[in-house]
Parts: structure tokens; sequence; C-alpha cells
């Protein structure tokens, strides 16, 4: 069965501001073209939170994502408020399995830059909006890409979040209109 992506979910995990599902769901819409639907919240699953770290584990946040049923959504972004960790890594913007169903944003990191200030809101939504594409990439099976603008490259900061444009380098958006058309 290779049928074509149509519907992306975007679904809060526990408490996110109505305006920044908004903002994503935008940009997943104007720059992947695909239908973009707000869901119902839900809650993260209570053992996704390691009570040493204080982090939410996305792969258990996935995990229950993925055995989960979101109507006719091809994708499913989970957008959530919290700190999150994957064991190899001390934190994660986001996170997502190579051509799997469901993916991750977190706000949390995003909302502070570097140097401990604030940034105002609009460029923590257009943050959120490049990992959440970076991360809605990897559900359509994009690999990481080493063209440092290309909203594929790994970024393990803030400051690489920020380089990063919001869209693809020629080569990933070849692949990415392959996968969707
Ligand atoms: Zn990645
Ligand atoms: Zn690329």
């Amino acid at each position: 069965m290779t049928s074509k992506i149509k519907s992306v979910g975007l679904v809060p995990l526990g408490n996110v501001p109505e305006i920044d599902l908004k903002v994503l769901a935008e940009h997943i819409t104007g720059c992947f073209k695909l239908t973009t639907q707000i869901l119902p919240p839900l809650e993260p699953p209570d053992d996704a939170l390691d009570e040493r770290r204080l982090q939410y584990d996305a792969g258990i946040i996935i995990e229950a994502m993925e055995a989960m049923q979101f109507g006719n959504q091809d994708k499913v972004i989970g957008v959530l408020n919290k700190d999150l960790f994957i064991p190899i890594f001390t934190h994660v913007f986001g996170e997502a399995r190579q051509g799997g169903k469901c993916g991750l944003v977190s706000l949390f990191r995003l909302a502070k830059n570097p140097d401990g200030s604030t940034p105002p809101s609009a460029i923590i939504q257009e943050r959120a909006a490049k990992v959440a594409l970076h991360e809605l990439g990897h559900l359509l099976d994009l690999l990481h890409c080493e063209h440092k603008q290309c909203l594929m490259h790994f970024a393990g900061g803030i400051d690489e979040v920020d380089k990063m444009s919001l869209d693809l380098c020629e080569y990933c958006s070849i692949f990415l209109q392959d996968k969707l058309h």
C-alpha cells in the first residue's frame, strides 16, 4: 500500500496556546501543501515523565501515539510545552522516526535564547514551525541533509535552528515531491 499522504493532524499534548497551533498548521499547509487539522487535546502518558530527569521521554510518547487512532490523519504531530529527551541526548526539540506515523515538537526550549533571554513569540513560533516541519519530513521518509540551511539539517542547538530556513534544499524538495505526488 503506497497511498499518498493527504492530511496531517496537530494534537496538543497538555496546555498549548491555540495561536501556536494555528501558526504551525499554516506553515505545514504552506510549506508542504498538506491539509492540516488541529485535533482535540490529549495528555501525555504518565509513564513518559522521567522523575529523575524531570523530562518527558519522547520515545514513550511517540509509541503511545502510534497505538492510537486519529481518524483519517495520515501523519500526526504532537505539540507540547514540556522538556523532551531521548536517552542518548540531554534534550531534543522534537523527535520522529523515519517513515513513522507520529512525531513530536516541544516548545519548551525554543522559548529561550542561548543567552537566557526570552524571544518574541513570533520567533518561538518560527522555530517551532521549523522543528515540526523537520519532524514531519522524517515521517515522510526524508533523511538528515548536510546543507546547513535546509530544513532537514540536524539542529542540536537553538543557534542551528535559527540558521536553518523554512525551506528544503533542492535535493530534499525533489525527494519530498516524489513522496507526495
Ligand atoms: Zn532530524
Ligand atoms: Zn536538504
